[in-house]
Formats: C-alpha cells, sequence, structure tokens
C-alpha cells in the first residue's frame, strides 16, 4: 500500500506516487535562510521532509529531493554589509554550518540544492514571461509586481477570500517597505523584482528593469520548475509558509506557464514552540543544535525529540523531552542488542535497508510500518516500536525470527533517520576498574591469549559488566 499524505489543497490524505510511473518523485522543500545558524525549529520542519523522504525510499520510489538555499534577501544583505564581507563569504559560511548540522542529524542530502544567486537569470526569464502575459508590472522605480488580480484561483491553497486581502508582508525577511507600499497598484501585489536601494550596497544585479535583485517567492517558483520540471508531485514546508509564499509560488508558476497543477502535493509542518512559547531571541528560548549539544545532548537525541510528534500538531519542545529521547533510545539499543546476540551478529551487521527493493522481512515491526504510511504518523509508529521491543527478551524467540525482527527494526528506524550505537559510553560512565579489565581482556584477546582473555571476562562479569566485541574495536555494557 502506498504511503497516503494530508494534502493542504485538497484538504484531503491522497497517496504518494510520482505522476508517471516508473520516474522519480519529484520533491521540493523551501530551505533555509543562510544567515545564521538554523535553529530547532527550522529542524524540525526539515527532518519530518527527511523523514517523509525516507519512507518514499522505503517505499520503494526514487525520489528526487531539491532543496534550496535563499542566499539573497534583506536578511543576508544587511548581516554580510554589518560584518564587513561580500554577500557571498556570507552565506558559504552560514551554509557550510547548515550542511554540517544536517549531517550530524543524520538527514539525507538533496539531489539539488540550487542557490537563489545562481539562478537569478533563471528569475528573471521567468518574470519577463509574468510582464509579456500580463501578470505583473512594472512601478515607477523599475520594481516589478505580481498583479494578484489577474489570477482567478489566488487563495486556493491558503483557503483565503481574495477580495479579504490585506497588505502582503512581503517575505521573512522584513516587511514590504514605503516604495514598495507607494508603489503598488494594489495591497495585495507582491514583488518580483526589487529595485536596488542604496542600503543594498553592492549586492545588486542587472535586469530588463535596471540593476536590482528578485523577491523572495520568484526562487521557489524558477528553481523548482528548472529542476523537477512545470508540475511536480510535492512541495512543502513550514506551515508559516502557505500563505502569502506558497500561495504566491503557485500564483506565478501557473500563470507563466499557463499549466494547473503546479505541484500535484502541498505538504506543510506545524511549528516547534519551546516550552509552551513560540520560539523567540528575545525570550532566551531559541535553541540551535550546538546548544543542545553543549547542554550534553547527542543529535541522534535532538533528532528523536524533534520528529517525536505529529507533523500537523505543534509539537512542544523542552529539555525534559531530550532527556527522554536519549532514554528511548537506550531502550532500542538494549533490544537491538539482545536481538543481534540471539541472531549470532554484531552490531556491524547492524546495517540500514537496501532501499528501492522490496524486502518483506518486518518482524514484529510491520505495524510500524502501517503507522508511518498512514500520514505518517512518526509517534504511532514510535509507540509500535516499543510494543515490538520487548518481543526481543522472549526465551523461545528463534534466530530467524530475530533476524526477521532486525530487519524489520533496521528498516523503520532507517525511516525515521534513527542510527544506533552512535554514542558510545562516555569513559567517566564507566567505571576505572571495569574500563581496565576491558582493555587488558581486549589486548588479551587480540594477542590470541584465550584463556586469558576468558578469565578476565569473568572478572568482568562479576562486576556486572560485559564486553561486546566487534572486529574493530569493543563497548563494555552492563550485563
Ligand atoms: P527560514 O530559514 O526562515 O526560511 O525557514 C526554514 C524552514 O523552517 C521553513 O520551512 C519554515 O517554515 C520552517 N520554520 C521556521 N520556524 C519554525 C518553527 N518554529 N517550527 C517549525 N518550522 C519552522
Ligand atoms: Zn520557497
Amino acid at each position: 500500500m502506498p504511503i497516503r499524505l494530508f494534502d493542504t489543497l485538497s484538504r484531503t490524505e491522497k497517496e504518494l506516487r510520482p505522476a508517471a510511473p516508473g520516474t522519480p518523485f519529484g520533491m521540493y522543500c523551501c530551505g533555509p535562510t543562510v544567515y545564521g545558524p538554523a535553529h530547532i525549529g527550522n529542524f524540525r520542519t526539515f527532518l519530518i521532509q527527511d523523514t517523509l523522504r525516507r519512507a518514499l525510499e522505503l517505499d520503494g520510489l526514487a525520489v528526487k529531493h531539491v532543496r534550496n538555499l535563499t542566499d539573497v534577501d534583506d536578511k543576508t544583505i544587511r548581516s554580510s554589509m554589518k560584518e564587513g564581507v561580500s554577500l557571498k563569504a556570507f552565506t558559504d559560511k552560514w551554509t557550510a554550518k547548515f550542511h554540517a548540522d544536517c549531517d550530524a542529524l543524520n538527514m539525507q542530502r538533496p539531489a539539488v540544492e540550487p542557490s537563489a544567486v545562481e539562478h537569478i537569470p533563471h528569475q528573471i526569464r521567468m518574470i519577463e514571461k509574468l510582464v509579456a502575459r500580463g501578470h505583473a508590472y512594472v512601478a515607477a522605480d523599475g520594481s516589478v509586481y505580481f498583479k494578484v488580480c489577474t489570477c482567478h484561483d489566488y487563495g486556493k491553497l491558503a483557503h483565503i477570500d481574495r477580495s479579504k486581502l490585506q497588505t502582503q508582508n512581503e517575505n521573512s525577511a522584513g516587511a514590504a517597505n514605503a516604495a514598495d507600499e507607494y508603489d503598488r497598484e494594489s495591497v495585495a501585489d507582491f514583488a518580483l523584482w526589487k529595485a536596488w536601494k542604496p542600503e543594498d550596497g553592492p549586492n545588486k544585479w542587472d535586469s530588463p528593469w535596471g540593476p536590482g535583485r528578485p523577491g523572495w517567492h520568484i526562487e521557489c517558483s524558477a528553481m523548482s520548475i528548472e529542476y523537477l520540471g512545470e508540475t511536480f508531485d510535492l512541495h512543502g514546508g513550514g506551515v508559516d509558509l502557505c500563505f502569502p509564499h506558497h500561495e504566491n509560488e503557485i500564483a506565478q508558476s501557473e500563470c507563466a506557464t499557463g499549466k494547473k497543477d503546479f505541484s500535484r502535493h502541498w505538504f506543510h509542518s506545524e511549528h516547534l514552540m519551546v516550552d509552551g512559547a513560540k520560539m523567540s531571541k528575545s525570550l532566551g528560548n531559541l535553541y540551535t543544535l550546538d546548544d543542545l549539544k553543549a547542554k550534553g545532548a547527542s543529535p541522534m537525541a535532538v533528532r528523536y525529540a524533534l520528529i517525536s510528534g505529529h507533523y500537523r500538531t505543534q509539537l512542544n519542545f523542552t529539555l525534559k523531552s531530550l532527556e527522554d529521547a536519549a532514554s528511548a533510545l537506550e531502550k532500542i539499543e538494549r533490544a537491538a542488542e539482545r536481538l543481534l546476540a540471539k541472531a549470532g551478529l554484531e552490531k556491524a551487521d547492524f546495517l540500514p535497508p537496501a532501499v528501492h527493493e522490496k524486502n518483506t522481512a518486518w518482524g514484529s515491526y510491520l505495524p510500524a510500518w502501517e503507522a508511518l504510511q498512514n500520514d505518517l504518523n512518526v509517534p504511532a509508529a514510535l509507540g509500535k516500536v516499543f510494543s515490538a521491543l520487548p518481543n526481543a527478551n522472549r526465551p523461545e524467540l528463534s534466530p530467524a525470527d530475530a533476524r526477521a525482527d532486525l530487519s524489520g527494526l533496521a528498516k523503520i528506524l532507517f525511516a525515521l533517520g534513527i542510527r544506533l550505537f552512535t554514542t558510545e559510553k562516555k569513559a567517566e560512565e564507566i567505571p576505572s576498574d571495569v574500563a581496565g579489565l576491558g582493555a587488558r581482556r581486549w589486548a588479551a584477546k587480540q594477542a590470541k591469549d584465550f584463556a586469558g582473555a576468558d578469565a578476565l571476562r569473568l572478572e568482568l562479569e562479576k562486576l556486572g559488566w560485559k564486553s561486546l566485541d566487534r572486529k574493530d574495536g569493543y563497548s563494555l555494557v552492563r550485563l
């Protein structure tokens, strides 16, 4: 059965399949504005998208995931000028930081990660089309605006009444400026091209309308169409992007191409709250991954905590939720260790599944997968994982059943992006006498002194510890 997911536009659950069988599933996600470290709210949305992509791959689909980098807007321009560095040097630095955080959170890299600055010609071509077709007009200062009244189904995504439209907050990078207010024919119209202003400094590009830079919304239309075609399978972002950003993307794209169904599916994830409030610097509740690492959290626990709520409800993050995530991960690791032992396998054998291949061995973990297929219900899937874990304790569990459970567990954890055994026990958590015995035992084993190694094993057991050996090393765990 294919994955079913709620679609914001039709307000129904729909099955996820590529439009043409056998072609990759085209998925566009609005990416970060690279002017500082992404916060954990941003990562909630990116992790949910990563989880969806993984689930689709596990379902046997080839996914073409495109996620842009917003590297030109008011925030990036202002911040780079304040630092006295070029826009490129500034955004390169924050892009590298974003990538490092994504890797730590075990997010798959998108197939294409287009930069807005590198696609200015594409955006200009699209604006030219909109002007030629009568959907956009040039204001006195050389800015270009989209004429909302020419788009008859404007408002269809956010389900809003066009006649009641108030002025648009141009984008996340700040409200429309005074010049915009003056030059626009209607308060509902939004900027496609912004004429250069002195405060933009050296950041300007030539266009048929004079020097300036693109508005924010147009970059996603131009780049999604460039890499996925004029219509594609799914478009995602946080709920704040539904209006006006995505509504405007639909209007621009469908008016420029003349084709309906710019994206066949709209996927929005609800926001992360912190301690019951919206995250903000002034409240002191805005966390980055580094902030949480400094508090001793592992990136895997952060990932677990951020995906553990359903994407269609707000999730309240607390530091306690990180502790809960860490202890949940430990429980899963313990069960996996028991299954590995029953199956006669080692930790190194606990590998992610081969995706795009139908592998039907789920063991006790099929209900978890079914929960994920049902509107990407991560909390229900985790609940089913925890119902299945005790199976590992059954004395009568056969090696074959243990292998089936391991296969199912590896697959569900792949979809959730959870890697086990990433954090070895910290040295200080292992008593020094135990650590010493462990090291001597490993050295004896390496020297093929098996009698000596056995004696040390017994000593370790007397202290309540055992060594889990791999080809390349060992970990000490409590019995
Ligand atoms: P930005 O870098 O501001 O363009 O945002 C990147 C992504 O993070 C977008 O998909 C936003 O919708 C999303 N986002 C922003 N704040 C939050 C939040 N508190 N919770 C979840 N997602 C968020
Ligand atoms: Zn976008």
